[in-house]
């Protein structure tokens, strides 16, 4: 079995939609949606190519998402195919609405597919409201039986809650299982707060019916601020698609471009000391091992992404299953604990002036509309 060695998320800066969800997290950014596709500055062979394992070191979970419907992004097929081609496992973070693309997609051969995931975002009442809910079960349903894996997961937003009993009937039907449930955050916030106007209880006991491993685990890790030594950018990498401007997680200290010049090994640095109020996307980072030894009872493949149907059978095929379920942390070297220190001390002065960057944002975003 293939084990994963890093882990890299891919942004898209391409920031068109057909879907405006009320709780879109990119909404609450001073710019989206400009109507921009991402401009690439080399062709999917280069890309690939950039993506070898021998640079990244073995097999890599990829994720790919746009700032917008990720399938809108044109020649998309192209570049995902060039890194699927490399060896690698890729997730592709769309809205299954775009069919002519996931079409192309689905006429790759079947060593391709099947280490292409769809994590489906579910957005139920945009979908009902644009008479979509049929397109997206056909396109969810037709990626399984092309041999591709598929994840349906939906946004806990206060719009849906009187919609809840005809949405899980909906899933169980198409999907043969409840969806996943991720949080939905308020970006616009300097504490990534939850995106809600119920209490934490009532927020609980509404959305705890959907039994979603994935929910509570996020739950669990939300709000809280990591403390422990983490390994981003050394088993993971954040890049720009379009460019190749790279760092060590949403936000570093540490930044290079791995699309330039490929004879140049890629840097892993570590970020060490971690800047946010809580890990983003710690459903990915922590479950695969950002931080060694932590939450390794949670598994992504497993507990995050998959869900088992009614009749025994999964949403995620075994071989990518097991994959995901890797930890970068069991599959890597840790740094001496001089060398973490060393990494720390820098960090940690760095992580400081950016809280104080940010409080210092607070303050003045709240002078601002006492004056305005
Ligand atoms: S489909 Fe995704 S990117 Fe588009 S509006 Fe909805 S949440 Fe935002
Ligand atoms: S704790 Fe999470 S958000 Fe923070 S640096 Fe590590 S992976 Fe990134």
């Amino acid at each position: 079995m293939e084990k994963l060695k890093r882990m890299v998320m891919c942004a898209i800066p391409t920031s068109i939609c057909n879907f405006r969800c009320h709780y879109c997290y990119l909404s609450h950014r001073s710019v989206a949606f400009q109507g921009e596709q991402a401009n690439f500055c080399y062709p999917p062979e280069h890309i690939g190519k950039a993506f070898s394992k021998e640079r990244l070191g073995g097999a890599c979970f990829f994720n790919l998402c746009a700032d917008g419907e990720t399938l809108l992004t044109k020649r998309i097929d192209e570049y995902l195919k060039a890194i699927v081609e490399q060896g690698h496992y890729i997730e592709i973070v769309s809205n299954m609405t775009v069919t002519p693309v996931i079409d192309r997609i689905l006429t790759w051969d079947k060593d391709l597919l099947e280490r292409t995931e769809f994590k489906c975002s579910f957005h139920y009442l945009e979908l009902k409201n644009k008479g979509l809910l049929d397109v997206f079960a056909d396109n969810v349903n037709r990626s399984w039986a092309s041999g591709a894996s598929a994840s349906v997961e939906i946004t806990p937003a206060d719009e849906l809650i009187p919609h809840i009993d005809e949405c899980t009937a909906f899933s169980m039907k198409r999907f043969g299982a409840l969806p996943q449930l991720t949080i939905a955050r308020n970006d616009a916030t300097i504490r990534l707060e939850y995106l809600t106007k119920l209490s934490r209880e009532e927020y609980r006991k509404v959305w705890s019916r959907f039994d979603s491993p994935f929910w509570r685990f996020k739950t669990a890790i939300f709000k809280k601020r990591r403390k422990e030594f983490c390994y981003s950018g050394a088993y993971s990498l954040f890049v720009n698609l379009a460019t190749g401007k790279t760092g060590q997680c949403y936000i570093c200290w540490h930044r290079q471009n791995i699309f330039e010049d490929l004879s140049k090994p890629i840097e892993f640095l570590p970020v060490g000391r971690c800047c946010q109020p809580h890990c983003y996307n710690g459903h990915a980072l922590l479950t695969m091992g950002m931080i060694p030894g932590k939450f390794a009872d949670m598994r992504f493949g497993s507990n995050i992404r998959d869900r088992v149907r009614s009749d025994g059978t999964h949403w995620l095929n075994e071989k990518l299953r097991a994959f995901f379920d890797g930890r970068c942390d069991e599959n890597n070297e840790r740094l001496t604990g001089a060398e973490e220190r060393k990494i720390l001390a820098l960090s940690s002065i760095w992580a400081l002036g950016m809280r104080l960057k940010q409080v210092l944002s607070v303050v003045y975003h709240a002078i601002k509309k006492k004056l305005d």
